[in-house]
């Protein structure tokens, strides 16, 4: 056995070998796979091998559809089957709010090339005539759907690997990890140490494991499933053609031919969790016991939706584990506070997401980033607050939910409230309806007495709508106040932090007392984050940004960590309150003298009642606006303190639903939605804060330059909506002369203003005020025209003034 490599990838499931073959397709061929047992020997080899590109993140749908096309690539270039079957399937809808979820996913379908169609009752009785279409609404046909051989595909994928270069040795059960000073790791094996300057997680059901022999928890838990193969039935085996998948979200399963019967899946709703304490290292090529008890309901329901199983006898039973990360996706990418360590673990449908996955890793790896935005899917996406007792409940419930709708607007209660902050239960007693960001509570509105407390999921507008327009109404005609504990905030320290974000920001570094805003780009010019730099003097700056990417930018950081600067995370120890509206100002006048000067972009350090706070004034809501940070122990002193002053100036609390819509009324982008690394600085308007004369190779300044002297083809611009009772929430298609020729990216409802805006990228040459568009909108093609006026404060007077 080999004893040096560039890389270890751990593991030879499907993930593995695909993360394998991807690294030497993209030029790294010294990489070396390691297997405890024969290839397969985890979830891979009992895997039903369906594949399919439904997904509701529009990047791990992308990625599905690469991984399903992937599998032609495989077998012309090893000359092996993936024993493919491309049958099609469809997804049915059985109420409303199915069908509405199938069309929003059709309208993402158009831009993205993926040829699906949304069919009636007939159709579905004509394509899949072993339905019974009773109370069936409609579904989703996509033509790419099928299944494959798990055990050729993954021996394809092996085979493609090591004609690139790289090394498989199975029956090597790894041991240790071991992190050498100079970041280099030692893989200790039953066979041998590796000396490896990558290590790839990709241990499936014993990633956890895995993990912790580097000191990493890797937030994912197995759970056990079931399907059945039927015996023979001639409904079937009489067809001239196979029978595609139907997938029935109602009845939480899915099904699709084997051989001359069925096999049918369910996600049972009993649902158990597996290996709880670890997985076994014994555990191998063993299933377990059949369990018909926990699928009974199930099989009931099927028996209803497809009558020609209920006759049909059990041919075998498949009851094995596989992984899930809490929110069902899976956990890729450069493990945080670790170097060279990488995950491609929690992947829960590896056939329809391991090429996907191999390939991002692959490019993150080899590239340094990947072509898209992976933020669904990087490990990153939580933060060090997970732990075992979070991530069970979460997994329980997303196992739970695969096949339920996934709304915009909705909020999972498992393993809540996980995080939450001083004023929790002061909001809650003023009827908080709590949301949840990155583990913590966060408030999405308030309740009057006598409403629900609850926000119901949906598609189209929800009943929180009257509360955002009367929080809405108060930050734009009196004060607003809400927290500011999920922004991150990160401390930057030191003789050379100044030099520092020069070189990771691509935008002005203020002067002290003074505020400035920055995209971060990475190297290939993609927007990485947009920041506002504080500066409090010049070895003391603060950074605020999105708090969900937390984790995510303290990576980045410690990548491009210099001597003489210190960064601290201090998202969770700096807390406080931001207060916006005309009558803001009156308010703080009237608890501080410091204030009255305070210039927009202004920074200052000053006591607020009796609490010690840095006041800033900038506002993401569009008009007047200060923040005010304080400790979390000062915080309820500080409430206390605005909200008497308050009382004077008609202040009311507003949560993220108004706060979405007042960011609309000045086409304000978001986090994810507008700036994310899909995205460039001058498709999205963020250009406008480069520092381009500054003295600084600042990273991403070549692409930014590049960029700048050819501009790019497509452009972020706002629509007015002619909508009905569903305003854009991201990713619908915008048509002008009757083709689709770009997209949304977010949306809403303006409630000062009275109408539906989207923020869509759309070509260049039609980004003229009052251009004509069609935006469809579940299945509804909406008329919009092009705005570029703000519908607020549009000369800015209400914000500098
Ligand atoms: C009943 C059932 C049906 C399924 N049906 C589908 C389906 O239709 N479509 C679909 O896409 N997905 C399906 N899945 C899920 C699919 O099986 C998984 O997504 C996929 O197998 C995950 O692959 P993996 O490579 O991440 O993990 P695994 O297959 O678990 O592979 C991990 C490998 O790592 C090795 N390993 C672990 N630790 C070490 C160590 N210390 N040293 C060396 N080697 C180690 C293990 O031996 C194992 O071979 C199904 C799963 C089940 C249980």
């Amino acid at each position: 056995m080999k004893t040096q490599a560039r890389v270890v990838v751990i593991g030879g499931g499907v993930v593995g070998v695909s993360v394998l073959y991807h690294l030497t397709k993209l030029g790294w061929s010294d990489a070396m796979l390691v297997e405890r047992s024969e290839l397969t020997s985890g979830s891979t080899w009992h895997a039903a091998g369906g594949f399919h590109t439904l997904n509701g993140d529009t990047n791990m749908a992308a990625l599905q559809g690469y991984t399903i096309r992937l599998y032609k690539e495989l077998e012309e270039i090893t000359g092996m089957s993936c024993g493919l079957h491309h049958v099609g399937g469809i997804t049915l809808a059985d109420n409303r709010d199915r069908f509405d979820m199938l069309l929003a996913e059709r309208a993402k379908h158009r831009y993205m090339g993926l040829d699906t169609q949304i069919v009636g009752p007939e159709e579905i009785a004509k394509i899949a005539p072993i339905t019974n279409t009773d109370g069936i609404l409609g579904a989703l046909y996509d033509p790419l759907d099928g299944h494959l051989d798990p055990s050729g595909t993954t021996h394809a994928y092996a085979k493609a690997a090591r004609m690139g270069g790289a090394t498989i040795e199975t029956h090597v059960m790894v041991q240790e990890t071991n992190q050498r000073a100079d970041g280099t790791w030692d893989v200790v094996t039953d066979k041998g140490t590796i000396h490896a300057e990558h290590v790839v997680n990709a241990g499936g059901l014993w990633a956890r494991e895995v993990g912790a022999m580097a000191g990493v928890y890797l937030p994912l838990h197995p759970m056990e499933h079931q399907y059945i193969v039927t015996d023979e039935i001639a409904d079937i085996y009489e067809r001239s053609e196979e029978h595609p998948h139907v997938m029935d979200p109602a009845g939480e399963s899915y099904l699709r031919q084997e051989g001359r019967g069925l096999c049918i899946g369910f996600y049972e709703q009993p649902c158990r969790p597996w290996a709880v304490d670890g997985t076994p290292w014994s555990f191998g090529h063993e299933l377990l016991p059949d369990d018909f008890d926990k699928i009974e309901d199930s099989i009931a329901f099927a028996y209803q939706r497809f009558p020609v199983l209920e006759t049909a006898g059990v041919k075998s039973v498949i009851h094995g584990p596989f992984t899930f990360a809490p929110d069902g996706n899976p956990l890729v990418g450069l493990v945080p506070g670790l170097r060279n360590y990488w995950s491609a673990c929690g992947v829960m449908a590896g056939f329809s997401q391991g090429g996907g996955v191999g390939l991002m890793l692959a490019q993150w790896m080899v590239e340094g980033e990947c072509e898209r935005d992976v933020s669904a899917m990087d490990v990153a996406r939580f933060g060090d607050w997970i732990s075992p007792g979070y991530t069970l409940p979460k997994v329980i419930e997303n196992y739970q939910k695969r096949f339920s709708v996934s709304y915009p607007n909705e909020e999972l209660p498992a393993a809540r409230p996980n995080r939450t902050t001083p004023m929790y239960d002061i909001f809650d007693q003023m009827g908080a309806v709590w949301g949840a960001q990155f583990g913590l509570e966060v408030v999405n509105y308030f309740a009057n007495d006598g409403e629900d407390r609850y926000e119901t999921p949906s598609f189209r507008r929800s009943n929180a709508f009257d509360a955002t327009a009367r929080e809405v109404k108060a930050v734009r005609e009196a004060v607003g106040i809400n927290e500011i504990h999920n922004f991150g905030k990160y401390e930057v320290t030191g003789p050379n932090a100044r030099d520092w974000l020069d070189r990771i920001m691509a935008g002005r570094v203020p002067k002290p007392g003074r505020l400035s805003l920055t995209p971060m780009l990475s190297h290939k010019g993609k927007l990485i984050g947009d920041f506002t730099i504080s500066c409090l003097s010049d070895t003391h700056f603060h950074l605020t940004a999105s708090y969900g990417a937390q984790a995510y930018h303290m990576r980045w950081f410690e990548q491009h960590a210099q001597d003489g600067v210190t960064v601290r995370n201090v998202s969770d120890t700096l807390t406080g309150f931001q207060i916006a509206g005309p009558n803001a100002r009156k308010v703080l006048d009237a608890v501080t003298r410091d204030a009255t000067d305070l210039r927009f972009m202004d920074v200052r350090a000053m006591t607020i009642g009796t609490t010690p706070c840095l006041v800033q004034r900038v506002s993401y809501t569009g008009g007047l606006g200060y923040e005010i940070y304080c400790e979390p122990v000062a915080q309820r002193q500080l409430w206390h303190t605005l909200w008497s002053s308050g009382q004077d100036h008609g202040m009311r609390p507003f949560g993220m639903r108004a706060m979405m819509s007042l960011r609309l009324d000045k086409f304000f982008g978001s986090w994810l939605s507008e700036f994310s690394p899909d995205y460039t600085p001058a498709e999205t308007g963020m250009d406008r804060f480069i520092a381009f004369k500054k003295n600084t190779d600042f990273i991403g300044r070549a692409a930014a330059e590049a960029e700048r002297s050819n501009s790019p083809e497509r452009t972020l611009v706002a629509f007015e909506v002619d909508a009905q009772d569903a305003d854009v929430q991201g990713y619908e298609p915008v048509w002008v002369d009757g083709e689709v020729r770009g997209f949304c990216t977010s949306g809403g409802y303006s409630h000062h203003a009275g109408k539906s805006i989207a923020l869509a990228l759309i070509p260049r040459d039609h980004a003229q005020d009052g251009t004509k568009a069609k935006i469809e909108i579940l299945g509804q093609m909406c008329d919009a025209t092009l705005i570029t006026t703000p519908l607020y404060d549009a000369d800015g007077a209400q914000m500098r003034g």
